[in-house]
């Protein structure tokens, strides 16, 4: 007898197709909200936060000296050993010391982004920046040397980042990339 009423309860769901009508209101709903999908790399291109963890830059200072002084410690503070650097004697004023790094180089198919060699950096001569766009064909591009690093990524340091805005093709040294326009007012959230 006790089940009496919960029974007639769902008799009458079953009969005015509740349960149908709230999973067709969800389909409706999400017909009608705005799509989050990015229409990368043609149109859109996602601009990530400053604290996302990307391809290594080296920083120059305000005159265009060379801030890396290859005291070594990235190479040595990294878990998976993959940065190389080679110091070497310098006094023609290209770096902030007279000491620069002859090489410097990161095996990115090894790298985990972890941003310990940022960290450890004395200088602030290293910072993991917001190029993404790592993927190759082979591990010959896998491999960063410093004049690569050295040059400007296409997102910069006072860019706030965490949003989507429209992107354009360009030919670069390495090959054609996805550039974000930066100057668009309209930005979209993710
Ligand atoms: S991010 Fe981590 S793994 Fe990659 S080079 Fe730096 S310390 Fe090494
Ligand atoms: S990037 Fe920084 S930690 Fe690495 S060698 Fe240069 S100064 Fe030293």
């Amino acid at each position: 007898m006790s089940n009496g009423p919960s029974r007639i309860a769902e008799f009458i769901k079953k009969a005015l197709f509740v349960d149908f009508v709230k999973g067709l209101s969800i389909t409706l709903k999400y017909n009608v909200s705005r799509s989050i999908t990015l229409k990368y790399p043609d149109e859109e291109k996602w601009v990530p936060d400053r604290r996302f963890r990307g391809l290594h830059t080296l920083n120059k200072d305000e005159n265009g000296r060379e801030l890396c002084v290859a005291c070594e410690l990235c190479a040595k503070v990294c878990p998976t050993k993959c940065i190389t650097v080679i110091p070497m004697e310098d006094d023609t004023g290209r770096g902030i010391a007279d000491r620069v790094a002859k090489v410097w180089k990161v095996e990115l198919a090894r790298c985990m982004f972890c941003g310990y060699c940022e960290d450890a950096c004395p200088t602030r001569a290293l910072r993991l920046g917001r190029d993404y766009e790592l993927a190759c064909l082979d591990l010959s591009c896998a491999v960063k040397e410093k004049d690569e690093l050295l040059r400007p990524q296409s997102i910069p340091e006072t860019i706030q980042g965490g949003f989507i805005v429209r992107s354009r093709f360009e030919r670069t040294p390495e090959g054609i990339k996805v550039v974000p326009d930066l100057r668009m007012q309209k930005k979209r959230n993710l």
